[in-house]
């Protein structure tokens, strides 16, 4: 340990509420690990931050003594950037409290809740907003970024029911961004990642949900891949805001509602989820029965907590994951007929090809309303590569990229920013389309210095 260091931690204990982890700690490989295990740095700190407080401490504390910073909301970030290498991570998943205001159907929440915190407590009263389809992931970073998920068609984005922030700002200070408050840096945070400043208070507007819903998935044979997506294709073009319909292309994993001669096989899945009525659902998903010759399906009324977590025995903590993102506007034959190839060469058993389908409410938002401005975005493709050890990586990474420039020129433009790798830097300007312009004039004001810089990084240029 350097003499700074040692100087300096006392520094930061002594009024610290919560814990700082050195790399002699006994937790501190397990918090700087996060779900990308193709990610390995070493802070040379870790604050867990207890409250806003704490953040501002660790904050004044990176600043004085010269150390890059990294936030920490649920670590799912594909790019890594929740922590750094020789600084400060500070990491914000000890701070978990949801308050939901049934009657203002209005939440507040911390910036350390996963999607099933904040579900879990919403739900308690029938409410939720639109969040992503893993629940391990974290709310902060899903939301800086913009955010979609089941609900999205119906609600909109995450960023569309975003209502106001409380913020630590590259200097220390704190401050509250809304509608009617520093609206400049509201309009920045709606999309613009965590380039600002720190949030340690989100709050939501929620929506009657479920609690019950109609959900499930109907799985095909790769063989019928083209009749099947053709038709998931214009099948979501016209269904109601209320359906959404999904797909994924993959090796069938082992689940019980299929014969035992499929696991392991390309299959096409379609995942559905109806925000509303179950029986007026069950009318408009019978047509989906009828894309192909169904390998077996399981769809049922049930939790819509339940749902949210359907996926996560997929998509648990600790392989290598490598991804690629394209939006789409519309599926055109050519980029059906792309997937099909790519989908038919997967370079491991845990890849995957999904759309996930948008449009409806997100689409019904002004381009210029907030950072976030891929409004004409309906379908978002993520090309995942995954898979256990670094000796896959170079197969996996081709194919992830040789797919992706293939699709090119069949996607619309723009690129969800919480999809891009860390390599991806040079393709943020691209990503933010004509919102990116404003979006430097935000980071001049508020961190002129680039302070907060591990993110998808928006320079003060
Ligand atoms: C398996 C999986 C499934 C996913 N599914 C969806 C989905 O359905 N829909 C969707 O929209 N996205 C989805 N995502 C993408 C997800 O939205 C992003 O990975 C998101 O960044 C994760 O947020 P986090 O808090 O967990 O990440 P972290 O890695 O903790 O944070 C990501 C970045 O956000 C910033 N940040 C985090 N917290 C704060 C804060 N409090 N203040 C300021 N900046 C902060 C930092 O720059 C940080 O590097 C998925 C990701 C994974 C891995």
């Amino acid at each position: 340990m350097t003499k700074l260091q040692t100087e300096t931690i006392a520094e930061l204990m002594a009024h610290f509420g919560g814990e700082v982890l050195l790399p002699d700690s006994t937790d501190y490989d397990e918090v700087r690990q996060v779900w990308n295990a193709m990610i390995d740095r070493r802070p040379a700190l870790i604050a867990r931050a207890s409250s806003p407080e704490d953040v501002v401490r660790a904050v004044k504390f990176a600043r004085k003594h010269a150390l890059i910073v990294s936030a920490r909301g649920g670590g799912h970030n594909i790019a890594g950037n929740a922590v750094c290498d020789d600084g400060l991570m500070i990491d914000l998943s000890l701070m978990k409290r949801v308050q939901v205001d049934p009657g203002a159907r209005r939440a507040e929440v911390e910036p350390g809740c996963t999607l099933a915190d904040f579900d879990a407590v919403a739900q308690g009263h029938g409410l939720a907003t639109p969040l992503g389809i893993n629940s391990t992931t974290g709310v902060a970073g899903l939301t800086l970024g913009g955010g979609f998920g089941w609900l999205s068609r119906k609600y909109g984005m995450t960023v569309d029911n975003l209502l106001a922030v409380e913020m630590v700002m590259a200097d220390g200070s704190q401050l509250r961004a809304s509608a009617s408050e520093n609206e400049d840096l509201f309009w920045g945070v709606r999309g613009g990642g965590g380039n600002f400043g720190i949030v340690t208070s989100f709050e939501f507007q929620l929506h009657p949900v479920g609690p019950q819903v109609l959900s499930g998935l109907i799985v095909f044979p790769f063989a019928e891949a083209r009749t099947v997506l053709t038709q998931f294709a214009r099948f979501t073009e016209t269904m109601p805001d209320e359906l959404n319909v999904w797909m994924v292309t993959r090796k069938a994993p082992p689940l019980p509602f299929l014969p035992a001669e499929v696991h392991g096989k390309e299959i096409v899945a379609l995942a559905i989820c109806y925000a509303g009525d179950p029986a007026e659902g069950e009318k408009l998903i019978a047509p989906l029965r009828g894309f192909g010759k169904a390998l077996g399906e399981h769809i049922g009324v049930q939790p819509y907590v339940a749902w949210q977590q359907a996926f996560d025995p997929l998509l648990t903590k600790g392989a290598r994951n490598y991804w690629k993102s394209h939006n789409f506007a519309r599926l055109s034959d050519e980029a059906i007929d792309t997937i099909i190839e790519y989908a038919g060469k997967l370079p491991s058993p845990q890849c995957e090809i999904f759309i996930g389908t948008i449009g409806g409410q997100t689409t019904r938002v002004a381009p210029d309303a907030m950072a976030y401005s891929s409004r004409d975005a309906k379908y978002v493709m993520n090309v995942h590569g995954r898979w256990e050890s670094a000796a896959e990586d170079e197969q996996g990474i081709a194919w992830a990229r040789e797919f992706f420039r293939k699709a090119e020129p069949y996607a619309s433009g723009g690129a969800y920013i919480n999809f891009l790798t860390q390599e991806e830097g040079d393709r943020v300007a691209f990503a933010y389309g004509p919102a990116y312009k404003r979006l430097v004039e935000i980071k001049k004001k508020y961190d002129s210095t680039n302070f907060f810089r591990m993110n998808q990084n928006i320079k003060p240029q």
